[in-house]
């Protein structure tokens, strides 16, 4: 029973402090977590204390790599709508190039 930090982490610091058990530590490219260590706060707390400061969708994962802060669940923003945007933004993108071209 171990969390996983993958490569999306930021390296932003906030979870090393919460963890109860130490698990967490600064490494390149980014921080990880100890599998011998973590407990996924087991005992100590409700809720896992990385995944509920990590600011950043996606990048804790279980042990079967299922995302505890899955896409949406902190910017209130579902994967159809931002597919939407960033659809949007692509088109504009590609048009301003065409026009910059011709
Ligand atoms: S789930 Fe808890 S014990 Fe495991 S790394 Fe996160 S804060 Fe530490
Ligand atoms: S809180 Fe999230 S983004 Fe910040 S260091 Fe921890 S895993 Fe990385």
């Amino acid at each position: 029973m171990a969390f996983e930090i993958l490569s999306s982490c930021v390296n932003c610091y906030a979870c090393e402090p919460l963890c109860p058990n130490q698990a967490i530590y600064q490494a390149r490219p980014h921080f990880l977590i100890d599998t011998e260590k973590c407990t996924e706060c087991i005992g100590d707390y409700m809720q896992a204390q990385c995944s509920s400061i990590c600011p950043i969708e996606g990048a804790i994962v279980d042990e079967l790599g299922r995302e505890l802060n899955p896409p949406g669940s902190l910017t209130g923003i579902s994967p159809a709508l931002l597919a939407q945007y960033q659809a949007a933004v692509e088109a504009t993108y590609q048009t301003a190039l065409a026009a910059k071209s011709a």
